[in-house]
């Protein structure tokens, strides 16, 4: 993850994986103006979910029309293939990480060793008692799979077969090296690369540089004050982002309002689905000890964009922080 040990690697290709965001903005700008350090790139991609609020194409448009003037790296476009991430969700289901609400219940197995189950309720008690039993509800997320398959596998699949020309299914023997728009507050986020062919770098982080940094990087190249980069509905917003979409982009504010209404309707007639395709979950079958509830423990009407688990038309924003930093990467864990 650190440049340093990287350096005496040789690289067939180096991207920035663009968000259009306020870091990967500032990473972009300086590839290719060759400062703080940052590595020259071949080629940016940004992978358009086709959910993201209006200012990030403008932000996208900005930086096409600077990096052909400044000679940026030339910026690409992919999609998952079948439609916007609200669209894919509205016929699969396609995780992304909504909120639930989880309750921890205490049982004693036939031979008396105790046990406990997670399941998710609609209701919101802090914490009560049921049959003699111990509940506690808080919340939790549901396991993210959008970010795969909305980011890393469109860039990964252009880098390999556009970019590198490998085939689907090859082996890949080159090696590329993927520059991810982390500023230092996102330490947190950083991971090594899955793919054993790409080696995920993070030069704002080796330059030491911060969110206010690469906001002044971006406003100095005359390309306006650069914003968050991620779906308008995504869960991980603070209220802050969320009160603002509500005042000032209404009409994201109603898509994501759509999107969390729809994510209750759609996943109680769908099934979670691997990235291939695959089912592996029904979010209606019993449960194999609790009946009434689902075998999995997931509700499909206890599913919301928002962390107080109630419909987001209906929420009165607090101060909820944001739960992560300012883009949606195209790399993750999972
Ligand atoms: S911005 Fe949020 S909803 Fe969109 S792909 Fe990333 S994690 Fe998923």
């Amino acid at each position: 993850m650190q440049t340093g040990i990287i350096a005496a690697v040789t690289y067939d290709l180096t991207y920035i994986s663009l968000g259009a965001g306020v870091q990967s903005s500032a990473l972009y700008i300086l590839a290719a103006q060759g400062k703080h350090g940052v590595p020259h790139a071949d080629v940016a991609v940004f992978a358009d979910t086709g959910d993201e609020p209006d200012y990030v194409y403008r932000q996208l448009e900005r930086l096409e029309e600077w990096g052909k003037k400044h000679g940026g790296a030339p910026i690409h476009r992919v999609e998952e293939g079948s439609g916007s991430l609200s669209e894919v969700m509205g016929v699969r289901w396609v995780p992304i990480p909504a909120f639930t609400r989880v309750s921890e219940e205490k049982f004693t197995d036939a031979v008396g060793d105790p046990y406990t189950v997670f399941t998710l309720e609609q209701q919101a008690p802090d914490e009560r008692t049921r049959g003699g039993r111990r509940r506690r509800d808080r919340e939790g997320m549901l396991r993210r799979q959008c970010t795969k398959e909305f980011k890393v596998v469109p860039i990964q699949r252009f880098i390999k077969e556009t970019v590198l020309g490998i085939p689907r299914g090859k082996p890949v023997k080159k090696r590329a090296r993927g520059m991810m728009g982390f500023s230092c507050e996102e330490v947190a986020r950083i991971k090594p690369s899955r793919e054993k062919w790409i080696d995920s770098v993070y030069p704002l982080m080796d330059a030491r540089l911060y969110r206010p940094h690469c906001i002044r990087i971006v406003e100095d190249a005359g390309l306006g004050t650069p914003r968050k980069s991620a779906c308008t509905f995504c869960p991980y917003h603070s209220d802050r982002y969320w009160a603002e979409m509500k005042r000032d982009d209404p009409k994201a504010f109603d898509h994501s309002v759509d999107v969390d209404e729809m994510i209750r309707s759609a996943a109680s007639r769908a099934q979670l689905y691997h990235s291939d395709g695959k089912a592996y979950a029904s979010l209606r079958g019993p449960h194999p000890t609790i009946p009434g509830r689902s075998k999995d423990g997931i509700e499909a009407d206890n599913i919301y964009v928002h962390r107080s688990c109630t419909p987001l038309k209906d929420v009165q924003f607090g101060d909820q922080p944001s739960l992560w930093g300012e883009e949606c990467e195209g790399h993750c864990g999972i």
